[in-house]
């Protein structure tokens, strides 16, 4: 029999073997006939890249794959710190000391029903997958004083392992949450839980209590679990099935606890074994807590009946106490290596001793250091990924093919009994998709262990990287990302893969730096002292309130204030139910939760003009946008700013410039009509001759310096021109802003002007009457739009200049037209007549690079011919097209492309 079995496994592995050898011969035909470059080793594409995984809808996962530690709860109550949103404390700590220290078994009484009622496990039963649904069931809970829980998880495709299914009996209802789909939402049932008045019947509770905090930051208070009573009431037996069996005469298949309970829809079997596990726990706990009370106590006063209760009360809460937290190893994945070697060691039957010598032991924990990388950037348990099996065939034999590797592990894991979740995959996905990795591994020139942790999340996650981000995996290379950005990167694609790398690289830091850290809308919610809810906002501002004795915290989750003062405006004075939505910390766009950045959807080169009152409610028109949205986003709205320049006759770039001092001949009337090629210059062109001639005037040859002079003097009407002269040129169209920023960067200072610039008189002419472009302090606050000017109040402060490299095309690919120096501008003779008449006195906000002297022009057009509703009327247009470019899905309720601003 033995022999049997022996040959059909040479078989098979021989059968093994010979699949591989053909794939891999079809990849190599695949390459040859495209004409892959030798020496451009394909990258390989990740499984990850066409197999959907449950856990990569959910927008928000508290335990991810990183190494650092989980971060628990943090109460609103307690925030003496008020910036610390989590803590490593336990957040209800002390209410659970204090039911460990007086029980609260009040909920016994209402037990009372379940010998009446009986237990019956009847058909219905209510499957909860909306929140309106899990909204009902909070409600419903809330009226309890005692239900009954149990949780399922899945932990082979996952490497923390997720909840997939929560069960909650009432005496009245089973109910199954599919916590999947409602991951993001769960924590509607956080007060319930907390709840010290509401009793909560588990049966062995560790795991649960610890999966619940993991998931959705759920915290148990008031816990009656049932095994906790076995033990004080020393039952011979403490499973569930025991008692199931022993109080209701219910046999259940414990073997499906082990079964995916990710599937959708859930087979009827699993769902009556899901119903068991909660439906009978509160009759169970009813016999059992009436067990105890009749228990005979020697040590205690007659008339003492609640001893075994409250004992069994104070043992289940101690297990809420219970935190839940990641194991962080020194090393990553030296635990399970030290564990394999050991086996080997003492399984001498197995392979020789001096198989188990150093180099074999240092392969182990090569592949076990890879396997956890690959494992947490993947989100999949250690064992899926690679067995322990396939570990120690691979570290015994060193394979250097692909072939090989592939073999080795298939045969190791033909003794791995196959799982529940139908066959085994062996090799698994992440090594058929990471060949490349292992051959690595085998490599005695690898480097020394630190390296190769850094080598393989730049290699999957990286800029370039072969494998998705996920919720899982992102805080991963943010880790590290600093490391791995400062580390030059072998340039062995060739020129177009490294800009390639270089584009995501900079979009990657882009999206840390500039997405928003917490989240931008936090909820919370400012009612008036007449109990109407007036607004969402956020933690900071509900503190302010508080520690002004301006208001009281009337809710806890999400937390909530009532003024206690008459607020000037209710949002029912003006047709804003807006207002009042709660706005989600997501991608509008497409819903993304990890990453977003603000976009204003009507462009600020216009919105800067607008007059106060219709600037004052932006708030309609800012929307979050993952990087992706935002690029689409972006573009169409420059798409349609050039179609606004078209259609006004308003181009979007200044061409140019003349001094007015110079011009009056011809600007006699209230616009100069530049008639003549000669006069003007383009904006750039003048600030880029004259930096040059004031930088390295003297060093640069005499043909260059002179074609320079004359790009200036056409600023001037073709006279003369002094040092003074160049550096009012300089700072032509520079705001004050861009000149701090162009001293400091470029370490300039104005020698030749530093007395005649008056930084204070907006409007004024400065000393000599000749600088034309007043500067003034301006605020910052309002930038050109560029892509990168949408940023976070945190990030608000922020250089511009750490992102000169991303606005480049912008500034340097003007298309140009006429505008006078001091602010009058001329649009050539084929713009329409009514833009001639427009002036622009050019503030010193506005620079003459960008397009904001063309969001002026048109704002006060829109104005001058139709008054306030022409720019509602423009506000809709820019609405309609980011409705267009980008069909967001989830744009708050209220948002509409026709709203009207007060
Ligand atoms: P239960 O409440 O007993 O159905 O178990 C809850 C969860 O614990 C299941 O969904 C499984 O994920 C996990 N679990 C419990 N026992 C086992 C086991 N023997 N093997 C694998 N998973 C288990
Ligand atoms: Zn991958
Ligand atoms: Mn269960």
């Amino acid at each position: 029999m033995a022999v049997h079995k022996d040959n059909l496994r040479a078989a098979l592995a021989v059968a093994f073997t010979c699949f591989f050898a053909l794939a891999i011969s079809i990849r190599f035909i695949k390459q040859f006939f495209f004409i892959i470059p030798k020496d451009r080793k394909k990258k390989s594409s990740c499984y990850l890249n066409t197999e959907p995984k449950p856990q990569y809808t959910f927008k928000r996962v508290l335990a991810d794959n990183s190494y650092s530690q989980f971060k628990h709860l943090k109460l609103p109550t307690e925030t003496s710190h008020s910036d610390v949103e989590f803590s490593n404390l336990h957040p209800y700590k002390g209410e659970i000391s204090k039911l460990m220290k007086n029980p609260n078994v009040g909920f016994l009484k209402f037990l009372d029903g379940c010998e009446k009622v009986g237990m019956e496990m009847g058909d219905s039963y209510v499957w909860v997958e909306s929140e309106e649904q899990l909204r009902e069931l909070v409600e419903v809970l809330s009226n309890e004083r005692v239900f009954a829980v149990d949780t399922e998880q899945h932990s082979f495709r996952s490497f923390l392992g997720f909840t997939a299914l929560v069960q909650i009996s009432t005496l009245m209802e089973d109910y199954l949450v599919d916590t999947i789909i409602l991951h993001d939402v769960m924590g509607l049932l956080r007060p319930v839980f907390a709840n010290p008045g509401i009793c909560k019947v588990f049966h062995g509770a560790d795991n649960d209590v610890l999966w619940l905090q993991r998931d959705f930051h759920i915290y148990v208070v008031n816990l009656f679990d049932t095994a906790k009573a076995c033990d004080v009431l020393s039952k011979p037996q403490r499973s569930l099935a025991y008692l199931l069996e022993m109080y209701c005469g219910v046999a259940t298949n414990k073997l499906l606890q082990r079964e995916d309970w990710r599937q959708r829809p859930l087979p009827e079997e699993m769902i009556q074994y899901a119903r068991t596990d909660a439906h009978y726990l509160l009759f169970i706990a009813y016999c059992l807590c009436m067990e105890l009370k009749s228990q005979k106590n020697e040590n205690s006063s007659p008339g003492d009946e609640f001893h075994f209760l409250l004992e069994a009360s104070r043992r289940s809460s101690a297990t809420c106490l219970q935190l839940f937290g990641k194991d962080i190893e020194g090393c990553p994945g030296e635990l399970a290596a030290s564990s394999i070697v050991s086996r080997c060691l003492n399984d001498q039957g197995n392979i020789s001793s001096n198989l188990c010598g150093s180099k074999f032991q240092e392969l182990v924990r090569r592949l076990c250091l890879w396997r956890d990388i690959m494992a947490r950037l993947h989100d999949e348990s250690l064992r899926f990924v690679l067995s322990e099996n396939a570990i120690i065939a691979l570290a015994a034999k060193s394979p250097t093919t692909e072939i090989d590797i592939c073999s080795t592990i298939s045969i190791a894991d033909l003794h791995v009994e196959s799982t529940i979740l139908g066959p085994l995959q062996s090799p698994s996905p992440v090594v058929c998709s990471h060949f490349e990795d292992i051959l690595c591994l085998f490599q005695e020139n690898t480097p020394n262990l630190d390296n190769i942790f850094q080598q393989f999340i730049q290699q999957h996650l990286g800029p370039a990287g072969s494998c998705p981000l996920s919720a899982y995996n992102y805080a991963l290379l943010s880790k590290t990302s600093l490391k791995l950005t400062n580390r030059s990167t072998p340039n062995r694609n060739g020129f177009r893969a490294s800009k390639q790398a270089a584009k995501k690289a900079s979009r990657q830091l882009f999206v840390q730096k500039f997405s928003c850290k917490s989240p931008v809308y936090h909820n919370c919610k400012i009612y008036a002292n007449d109990g109407r809810l007036l607004c969402y906002c956020d933690r900071r501002k509900l503190e302010w309130y508080i520690s002004r004795n301006l208001a009281k915290l009337v809710e806890e989750d999400p937390p909530s204030i009532m003024l206690l003062f008459e607020p000037k405006g209710r949002p029912e004075d003006e047709d804003n139910d807006f207002y009042i939505q709660s706005k989600k910390n997501i991608c509008v766009g497409c819903g993304e939760g990890n990453h977003y950045l603000r976009y204003r959807i009507i462009p600020s080169c216009y919105r800067m003009h607008f007059p106060e009152r219709l600037k004052s409610h932006r708030s309609h028109d800012i929307v979050l946008l993952c990087v992706d949205c935002h690029e689409i986003a972006h573009a169409a709205a420059e798409k349609y700013k050039r179609q606004v320049a078209e259609e006004f006759g308003i181009p979007l770039f200044v061409r140019k410039v003349v001094d007015s001092d110079e011009t009056q001949d011809i600007s006699a009337s209230s616009l100069p009509i530049s008639t003549s090629e000669e006069v003007g210059v383009s904006p750039l062109h003048l600030r880029t001759a004259a930096m040059a001639l004031l930088r390295h005037g003297p060093q640069m040859p005499s043909q260059r310096r002179e074609e320079l002079m004359q790009i200036v003097m056409k600023y001037y009407g073709g006279r003369e021109i002094t040092n003074e002269d160049l550096e009012r040129a300089l700072l032509v169209g520079m705001t004050p802003h861009e000149k701090r920023r162009f001293e400091k960067k470029r370490g300039f200072t104005f020698k030749h002007l530093t007395k005649g610039i008056n930084l204070n008189n907006e409007g004024e002419n400065n000393s000599g009457g000749k600088a034309n472009v007043p500067i003034q302090n301006a605020s910052t606050d309002e930038t050109e739009d560029s892509f990168y000017t949408i940023m976070t109040e945190t990030d608000q402060k922020q250089d511009h200049d750490d992102t000169d490299g991303m606005t480049s095309d912008i500034k340097t690919n003007p298309e140009i037209d006429d505008i006078s120096g001091n602010g009058k501008i001329s649009n050539g003779t084929n713009s329409p007549a009514y833009v001639r008449d427009i002036s622009l006195k050019h503030e010193s906000k506005l620079s003459l690079l960008g397009h904001g002297p063309h969001g002026k022009q048109v704002v006060e057009y829109l104005l001058k011919e139709y008054g306030e509703e022409g720019v509602r009327e423009f506000c809709q247009r820019w609405r309609q097209v980011f409705v267009e470019a980008l069909h967001p899905r989830f744009l708050p309720a209220g948002w509409d492309v026709m709203h009207r601003y007060a």
